[in-house]
């Protein structure tokens, strides 16, 4: 495997580096302390402030919403190995992304599977940046195992009534529109009864209940639907064939590179405050076995960094779309992340457990280590082995489809 640049991925980098140096308005820079009372200040992630207005503009004006996008749908077609130099980049100047649902999984379900109508309508307004999605496939008691879902649509002339409740649905409270899997055929094999909608959040009947996580932030709901009217023209693809819908993708890469970058720059900051403050503000200074962790933990970023440098090369040089690897990355690097971010508690102690957002404070900053950021990762950390489908799940793909072993 050859880690250097050819020069057109050379040259690319530094298009994607001056872009940022030069575009990335300060606010949404690291270690920017958002206004005391303002929106980002309460922990409300998805209702962003006028610098991430800004950001997103840049973005669309560059063609670099949606990276991945083919140029006939407006997006910036990059290769895999472009995509994966974009999101290194964007990722060690810890630059935020657009795009999220949207990107990711709506516009890729409607390129291949809407109507001409449908892709005038959603494509142009996803690539503006302007507006987020957010996705209503889980229910209370449908997750890991998605088919099993019970939210209902019955068709009723021109219109799909749709009765039940999604949850954990992330961004669901500032979405425009909601990619939504529903039951059409409650008597046909489970697969085979799901239709894939597109669900407007005003309409009447949705209503969106707030779940905060234990790190203090609003990120994601629970979605009720009250005989929700869905006019037929907002179906993507066929009836009953959702399931297969949902599974579009496009030619993501797939390597993890963004965490494997964010767990790499973490013990950076670890080890830089504590050669900063030795023996104070952090028990590393006196204690041998949080030295040794810390070492640990810097070993295994490595191989966190070898994993996806091992599937890109997989997915751009030898065209093999990853299936079993990216779960291992996906594992591995979400696992990772909590022994992190463990290691670090255990490192600054008490101060650890500082808010960040007793940062705006003036006599509490400066007792804020690396500005309150520990904390909030740690907590928010739990949810990395859940989202995206677990680690059981991983696991059981790893075991399955690429080790070969029987299922049980
Ligand atoms: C931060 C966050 C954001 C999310 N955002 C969204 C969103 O925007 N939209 C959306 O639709 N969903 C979202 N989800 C939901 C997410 O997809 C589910 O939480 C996930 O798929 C697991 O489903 P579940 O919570 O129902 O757990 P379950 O599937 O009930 O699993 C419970 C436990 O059983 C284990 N388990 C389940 N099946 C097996 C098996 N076959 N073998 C071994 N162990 C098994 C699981 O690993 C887990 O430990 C989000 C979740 C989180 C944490």
């Amino acid at each position: 495997m050859d880690y250097r640049d050819n020069p057109e991925e050379a040259a690319f980098r530094q298009d994607v580096r001056a872009f940022i140096r030069t575009q990335l308005p300060d606010e949404l820079k690291p270690g920017y302390v958002p206004p005391a009372g303002s929106r980002q200040d309460s922990g409300e992630i998805f209702n962003r402030g006028a610098g991430w207005r800004v950001w997103t503009k840049r973005m669309a004006e560059k063609g670099w919403i949606a990276p991945a996008w083919p140029k006939e749908y407006g997006g910036a077609g990059m290769t895999v190995m472009q995509q994966f130099i974009f999101n290194e980049e964007m990722s060690e100047a810890r630059a935020p992304r657009a795009g999220g649902i949207a990107t990711g999984f709506a516009g890729p379900t409607i390129m291949a599977m809407g109507t001409d109508e449908q892709k005038q309508k959603y494509l142009p307004e996803i690539l503006s940046g302007e507006v987020t999605w957010c996705q209503g496939y889980s229910e209370p008691g449908a997750g890991s195992d998605l088919a099993s879902l019970q939210c209902r649509a019955v068709r009723d002339g021109d219109d799909y009534v749709v009765n039940g409740q999604k949850i954990w649905t992330s961004g669901g409270h500032t979405a425009k529109w909601m990619i939504l899997l529903a039951r059409t055929d409650p008597d046909a094999p489970k697969h085979r009864g799901i239709s894939y909608f597109i669900a407007d959040m005003k309409a009447p009947g949705i209503s969106v209940r707030p779940l905060v996580n234990m790190a203090d932030s609003h990120e994601f709901n629970e979605v009720f639907f009250d005989n929700v009217r869905i006019p037929r023209a907002n179906m993507l693809g066929e009836e009953n064939r959702g399931w297969y819908a949902a599974q579009t993708t496009l030619s993501f890469e797939r390597s993890n590179i963004g965490s494997a970058v964010g767990t790499r720059q973490t013990i950076e900051d670890l080890i830089a405050y504590a050669k900063e403050h030795k023996g104070t503000k952090s028990t590393l200074g006196h204690n041998d076995a949080v030295r040794k962790e810390l070492a640990e933990r810097y070993i295994e970023a490595q191989v966190a960094l070898m994993l996806s440098y091992k599937i890109i090369s997989l997915q751009a040089k030898e065209g093999v779309a990853p299936g079993h690897e990216a779960s291992i990355a996906k594992l591995y690097g979400t696992e990772l992340n909590q022994r992190v971010y463990r290691t670090a508690m255990k490192m600054l102690g008490l101060y650890g457990q500082l808010d960040r957002r007793m940062g705006r404070d003036d006599a509490v900053a400066s007792y804020l280590p690396l500005r309150g950021r520990i904390q909030y990762s740690y907590l928010r950390s739990t949810a990395n082995t859940i989202e995206g489908g677990t680690s059981e799940i991983q696991r059981n793909i790893i075991a399955t489809r690429g080790l070969g072993l029987p299922r049980s």
